[in-house]
């Protein structure tokens, strides 16, 4: 039976996983957040390969990940330990954006990223979920704001956590992994030809899901 694919590709910060949450809940999908794979991949690195890309890619082997879904959440797991938590931090996310450049990398991610989706309805984000990993995805969104709005986004969400980064410093770092995301040679970040384009700068988190919410209903055959 053929499933349904809806793409949410987007810069860092930009509500993709709140909102692909919430709708996917909504829909009964499953919420797949490709970010994590590479997040993991990094984490692997920093633990084990920390100054070699060479010996990561001969290491690639080593590397078992595994996705599971609980009430519909995303866990994951690197050599049967759960990582979920582990891959959130500043040093991870700048980890990834480096790994996510390494083109057997990719490679390595997109095979497990085909067959989640080919035996579930998901909402998936990513990076080059539109363009490269689901291309024929049922619906295709592409979720941005301005950096300033995605920083302080950021920066309230980790404000009341100790070691909380400034706001200078979040902005800073998601300018610079946009950068990284949207020039490297392999699936850099870009809007596939058929996204729907959406600007959330001045938009509430209500606001976005009902225009995606609309757009299912319009555009796909699915009760919403
Ligand atoms: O989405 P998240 O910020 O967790 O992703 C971490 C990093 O992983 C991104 O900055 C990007 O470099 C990389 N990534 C990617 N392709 C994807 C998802 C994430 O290159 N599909």
């Amino acid at each position: 039976m053929k499933t349904t694919n809806i793409a949410i590709d987007g810069p860092a910060g930009a509500g993709k996983s709140s909102i692909a949450k919430e709708i996917s809940s909504e829909l009964g999908f499953i919420y797949v957040d490709t970010g994590a794979l590479y997040r993991t991949v990094a984490l692997f690195a920093q633990e084990n390969c920390p100054d070699s890309d060479n010996e990561l890619l001969e290491r690639l082997d080593e590397i078992d990940i595994d996705l599971s879904f609980i009430g519909g959440t995303q866990r994951i797991s690197l050599n049967g330990e759960d990582v979920t938590d582990d891959i959130r931090t500043p040093e991870i996310s700048m980890g990834a954006s480096r790994v996510s450049a390494i083109p057997e990398i990719r490679e390595f991610l997109f095979d497990l990223q085909q067959r989640i989706a080919r035996e579930h309805d998901v909402i998936m984000d990513g990076r080059d979920i539109g363009t490269v990993v689901l291309p024929d995805a049922d619906l295709k969104i592409f979720l941005t704001a301005s950096a300033d709005e995605r920083a302080s986004r950021r920066y309230l969400e980790l404000k009341e956590k100790a070691d909380c980064p400034t706001f200078e410093e979040i902005k800073a770092d998601i300018i610079k992994r946009d950068y990284n995301d949207s020039h490297r040679a392999v699936a850099p970040l870009k809007q596939a030809d058929d996204a729907v384009l959406i600007d959330t700068t001045d938009m509430g988190f209500h606001e976005v899901c009902e225009e995606i919410l609309d757009l299912i209903k319009e555009r796909l055959d699915i009760e919403v």
